[in-house]
């Protein structure tokens, strides 16, 4: 057996038993979830059901919640927000290398940069970058950190809708050649049939429903009659 093939088949999310209450309200109550490595998975749920808290946990950003998990390392974990997080007192480069040093992390930023789209805006401003831009850019910025897990917390919420398709294809594109494990959040039923493998419904503190999607299917009317009656729509 080849030596890595352990690291390549361990999950990269396994919770049992998460639980989080805030002043004696539990918002995630138990829950049991395991992502294998490679596995692209949106997670949909209303608004205030808990799909930010139990992203904060799986970035490991929560000290106060409780049950177990086993969990890709922090370093290996990359997170994307609903607005870029750029600094705006650096230019796009040095916020894709925040924190990386030496010419070759500069050329992989470059790389990076390129993949997304941003090929010649390196020394760009960040408020001189769209809202897709700057996506682009905080996409950029978690590549080139090759994460084995990317979380993203309604990454294109805030972009017009067509901005939004296009970034559908560029993550969907990343995803496929380099293959991290993703635990994308949305509230977008149509968002996560079009870019996930499994589609998971968070609904009184549990997985309400686990969907896997066949992307080849005809049945994505079907996904979404399904979800949507998940999601009491
Ligand atoms: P979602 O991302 O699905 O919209 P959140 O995870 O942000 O939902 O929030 C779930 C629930 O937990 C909400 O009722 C919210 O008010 C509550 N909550 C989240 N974070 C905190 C916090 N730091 N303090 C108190 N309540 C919180
Ligand atoms: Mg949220």
């Amino acid at each position: 057996m080849a030596p890595h093939t352990e690291q390549l088949t361990r999950p990269a999310v396994q919770l049992r038993g998460l639980t989080r209450s805030f002043d004696g309200r539990t918002v995630l109550d138990g829950i049991d979830l395991d992502i294998p490595a490679g596995q692209f998975v949106a997670l949909l749920g209303h608004s205030g059901s808990g799909k930010s808290t139990l992203l904060r946990a799986v970035a490991g950003l929560d000290h106060e919640v409780t049950g177990s998990g086993q969990l890709t390392a922090p370093e290996r974990v990359s997170v994307v927000f609903q607005d870029s997080r750029l600094l705006p007192w650096r230019r796009v480069l040095a916020n894709v290398l925040l924190g990386l040093d030496g010419k070759e992390a500069e050329q992989q930023g470059r790389e990076a940069l390129a993949e997304v789209g941003l090929a010649g805006r390196e020394r760009a401003w960040p408020n001189e970058l769209s809202g897709g831009e700057a996506q682009r850019a905080a996409l950029a910025r978690s590549l080139v950190r090759e994460p084995e897990l990317l979380l993203a917390d309604e990454p294109f919420g805030a972009l017009d809708a067509l901005t939004r398709i296009r970034m559908h294809a560029l993550l969907r594109e990343l995803w496929e050649r380099h293959r991290p494990s993703v635990l994308l959040v949305t509230h977008d039923v149509d968002e996560a049939i079009a870019l996930a493998d499994r589609v998971l419904v968070l609904e009184h503190g549990r997985i309400g429903l686990d969907l896997t999607v066949d992307r080849d299917a005809q049945a994505r009317g079907e996904y979404r009659v399904r979800l949507l009656a998940a999601l009491g729509v």
